[in-house]
């Protein structure tokens, strides 16, 4: 049958200032925090990972000086794993609905609580 395929609705579960490992690509292995994230890309930006280089022209005007300047590139979601901040592995998350109806992302190894 030429059914369509379900269109995968992934919610980004990262949030910014998060503790990550990447898990695959050019930067596997590297931890950073994570400075921005961008759901509607499902990427996010993670310190010292994914480095680019930008070539930039000189605009005297806008006070800019032609050059090659590094900064982060946004990397996709799926390639970084959180590392928990209690049994410091990284993890998949995991979620709970706390006594006082707060609901938070745990650990899926420890159970400790991921959001401070
Ligand atoms: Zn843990």
């Amino acid at each position: 049958m030429g059914a369509t395929a379900p269109r995968e609705r992934t919610r980004i579960n990262l949030k910014k200032n998060d503790t990550v490992t990447v898990v695959s690509g050019r930067d596997a292995g590297k931890q950073g925090k994570v400075l921005k994230v961008i759901p509607e890309k499902n990427r996010v930006i993670v310190q010292g990972v994914g480095f680019v280089k930008k070539h930039t022209r000189p605009n005297p005007q806008r006070n800019i000086k032609g050059g090659i300047a590094e900064r982060e590139a946004a990397i996709h979601a799926s390639n970084v794993m959180i590392v928990c901040g209690e049994c410091s592995k990284r993890t998949r998350i995991g979620h709970k609905v706390l006594g006082d109806g707060r609901k938070v992302r745990v650990c899926r190894h420890c159970e400790g609580v991921l959001d401070k």
